[in-house]
Formats: C-alpha cells, structure tokens, sequence
C-alpha cells in the first residue's frame, strides 16, 4: 500500500492529509447512562486524514464514543470540536457537524424500500439540495468505487451483505463527508465477504479520508491505522501507531485484550 502524504488518487472532498492539523478534537469527554458512567475522561485529538482504529473489549465504550462525535450520543462534560465546530446544544452546530461527518453501521440500516441508487441519492436530493440527476451521477461514481455499479436499481434485500455495507459507504460517501466514522462495519458479514469491505476501506483511506474505525480486524488496523487507541471501562487506556501496539504493549490490559484476540 503505497500511503504518502500529500497525493491523493481521489481528491475530491477529503481534506488535504495534514496530521497536524485536527479535524476533531475531543478534551475532558465524560458521559453517564444515567448512574453508569460510560466515557471517563476521554481526551483525543485527530489529525486531518489521520486513520484512527478503536479497539477494546465489549462494552468498553467505543459505540458511545464514536456516536457523540456526530451527537448520535449527548455527552454530559467536556468538549468536542469537529472541524472548528463545537458540539453542544446548537442545532446548527449538529447540523453543520453531521453533514461533514459519515457514519458506517454494523447492520448496514438501509433503506429496504428503496433501491441502492435512491438510497444513495435520498440524502443529498433532500439535505444537502442536489439536483437528482448530478445526485445519481455522483451515486454512480461511489458505487463504482465501492465496486458495485451494476447493482444501482436492485433493492438492498436483493444484494449479499457485504454488498449491502458497500451501498452503504457509497451512500455515506454521496454526502461528501470529511470524516467517515465505522462501527465494527464487518461484525455482521460472513467471513468470505469481510475483505471485500475492508479492501474498500483500504481504498478510502488511501484517498485521505480522516476514519475512526471501530473493528476487532487487526490485520486492518496493522495496515491502514495511523494510531490504534484501546478502550477499556470507559476509559482509553493506550494510545500507539500499530507498530508499537502489537510489539509493545505497554498496559497490561492491552497485552491481555492482544492475547485473547490474535
Ligand atoms: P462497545 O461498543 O465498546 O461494546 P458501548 O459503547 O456500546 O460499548 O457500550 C458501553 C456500555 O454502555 C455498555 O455497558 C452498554 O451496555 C452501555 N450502554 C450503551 N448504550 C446504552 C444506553 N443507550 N443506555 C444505557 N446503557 C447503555
Ligand atoms: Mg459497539
């Protein structure tokens, strides 16, 4: 994989790569379910283009954190900025944040009375006010790059499931986000069609596209991550490039999370 940090093969919205440059910036994050405290003191910083994988055991609070950053959660303390926008209870700010940032689910949340190319055209006829037929134009181009144009006029139930998480990356892409945020995007795909979903993030990534991508594929995260960051209870426990996460592990409860999945 051939990653550089100025050339990008598809420039097309994603900001230049600059790694020094935050495009979201996370500072004394807490949040309570109720009693339960679910993010402590959750402090991250991600540079434009930087490629973030978010691993740790069930229930550490990866899903949480990764869903306030486009206020699909509220957080109670501490502040989020998302390219210079802060999150709070400004519904402009929400609106402004959630049209730069994507979000990729485990269960794909098509729409399934729709065909793929109006699912793909639905949000920017309706949000963002494209004229429908540049919006299909633009549909076509991702579902080229996520390797199904032929699949335009089926409708969701008609496709494989790996299938259906690419129309729903090319969907999230029609919006033309900054940032993409993925939540274990591969968990619910029968293994034969997990790399043809990775192979596709592969791509995105390389295009400059800043990820926080939550995902128990180490060899992913190995290869694409810019920095992995271990969750446990809430918390994040350990911050490193893939290099220094898989060799070196420096809490014992990253050497222990290692040893149970690889
Ligand atoms: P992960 O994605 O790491 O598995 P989650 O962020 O989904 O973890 O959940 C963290 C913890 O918060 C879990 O204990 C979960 O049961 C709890 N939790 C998640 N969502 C809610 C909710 N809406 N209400 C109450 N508790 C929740
Ligand atoms: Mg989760």
């Amino acid at each position: 994989m051939a990653l550089s940090q100025d050339t990008r093969p598809e420039a097309d919205h994603a900001p230049e790569r600059r790694l020094d440059r935050p495009i979201i910036e996370i500072s004394g994050l807490n949040k309570w379910f109720g009693d339960f405290h679910v993010l402590k003191d959750i402090d991250l910083t991600v540079g434009t283009g930087e490629r973030i994988v978010v691993c740790g055991p069930s229930g550490s609070g990866k899903s949480t954190l990764i869903r306030c950053i486009n206020r699909l959660e509220v957080h109670q303390e501490g502040t989020i900025t998302v390219d210079g926008i802060e999150l709070n209870d400004d519904l402009k700010n929400i609106e402004d944040i959630r049209k730069e940032v994507g979000m990729v689910f485990q269960h794909f949340n098509l729409f399934p009375h729709l065909t793929v190319l109006e699912n793909c055209t639905l949000a920017p006829v309706w949000v963002r006010k494209i004229p429908k037929k540049q919006a299909e134009e633009t549909a076509h181009k991702y579902l080229e790059r996520v390797r199904i144009p032929e699949q335009a006029n089926k409708y969701p139930g008609q496709l494989s499931g790996g299938q259906q998480q690419r129309v729903a990356i090319a969907r999230s892409l029609c919006m033309q986000p900054k940032i993409m945020l993925f939540d274990e995007p591969t968990s619910a795909l029968d293994p034969e069609m997990i790399s043809e979903v990775l192979d596709v993030m592969i791509d995105l990534a390389e295009s400059g596209m800043t990820m926080l991508v939550v995902t128990h594929e180490m060899e992913f995260a190995r290869k694409v991550a810019d920095r992995i960051v271990f969750m446990d209870f809430g918390q994040i426990v350990e911050v490193q490039p893939p290099d220094g996460f898989f060799n070196n592990p420096k809490s014992d409860r990253t050497k222990l999370f290692l040893s149970q999945i690889l």
